[in-house]
Parts: structure tokens; C-alpha cells; sequence
């Protein structure tokens, strides 16, 4: 199944809606970067989807939500979503916060919190912020667990992959001494 196949796909409640997100977090975790996944949905169906990439694009802000934001603003012809929802897998940072704020999206629907640099309700929250002209919708924890232990599993072969670099690095010092 390629990437876009979930364009045009109806959407009728928020698990729907975070699973078809957790599928673009699993093409960011194959091509090696941090599995984020967003889909943006308008009046019911996908109109915008992307995945986590600032590795591969050179671009620090090719987050999950920027990506599927930008497809679905070219996709609609339209440079703000009003009415429209993200869903992404894991709680938004401070760029992406700002971003949506600035699409007019209606509401968004995160998976997993990020303790460290969630903008949404853990580290900060923004939305709530006197200072914007925008009030946007925060729903919190649908399919929370998925979402959580993707990144895990993530983070964790990671981790796995630099100690066998270490290991290998280890020899091959013993091996020139
Ligand atoms: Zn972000």
C-alpha cells in the first residue's frame, strides 16, 4: 500500500482516524526516522497525510503535522483548514502547535503525550495562550499505547544499532593495537 493510498478514505470516529495516522508513523519508522504520523481529515475524509522526515529531506521542519498540513492545504487549494481536524500520533512540539493555530484548524487529536516537549498540555500549553486569535480543539490520548510504543520500539532498536556500532568500534581499536 502506498503512502497516499488513505487519501479520500471516510473517517467516522477518532480511532479510525489515529490508526490511519499510526499507518504514516510506521513509513517514517522504516525510513529510519522518529515514527510520528499525521492525517487531516475535512467534513469526514483524509484530504492531507504525512509522516515524520526531517532526516531525509534536510528539513528540520518536515514534522508528521507540517507534512500533512502543507498536502492538504495544495491538495484543497486553500492556505488555511477551517473546520478541518489533524490527527497525529504523538502530542504536537511548539512549531507545530504554532503552525496549526496559524491552518485555522478546527481541533486536534493526539496519541501519546511528550512528556519533555509537548506543547498541547505536557510541556507547555499553548493553545490555551490569551495571546492567539484561534481556539483550537485538543483531544488527548486516542490509541495512546500504539501510538507510545511505537516510539519505544523505535528508540529502542536505535539504541540496540549504536551499542553494535560501539562494539564493532571496540574491536577495531583492539584489532590496530
Ligand atoms: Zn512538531
Amino acid at each position: 500500500m502506498s503512502q497516499n493510498s488513505v487519501l479520500g478514505r471516510c473517517v467516522e470516529h477518532d480511532e479510525e482516524g489515529m490508526q490511519l495516522a499510526l499507518e504514516q508513523a510506521r513509513y517514517a519508522y522504516k525510513a529510519g526516522e522518529v515514527p510520528v504520523g499525521a492525517v487531516v481529515v475535512s467534513e469526514g475524509v483524509v484530504i492531507g497525510v504525512g509522516f515524520n522526515q526531517p532526516i531525509s529531506t534536510l528539513d528540520p521542519s518536515a514534522h508528521a503535522e507540517v507534512v500533512a498540513v502543507r498536502d492538504a492545504a495544495q491538495r484543497i487549494g486553500n492556505y488555511r483548514l477551517p473546520g478541518a481536524t489533524l490527527y497525529v500520533t504523538v502530542e504536537p512540539c511548539t512549531m507545530c502547535t504554532g503552525l496549526l493555530i496559524h491552518s485555522r484548524i478546527a481541533r486536534v487529536v493526539y496519541g501519546a503525550s511528550e512528556p519533555k516537549a509537548g506543547a498541547m498540555h505536557s510541556a507547555l500549553q499553548l493553545p490555551q495562550q490569551p495571546c492567539f486569535n484561534h481556539q483550537l480543539l485538543v483531544t488527548g490520548g486516542i490509541l495512546a499505547d500504539s501510538c507510545a510504543e511505537l516510539m519505544s520500539s523505535f528508540f529502542a532498536m536505535r539504541r540496540a544499532g549504536k551499542k553494535r556500532l560501539q562494539q564493532g568500534r571496540d574491536v577495531g581499536h583492539i584489532e590496530r593495537g
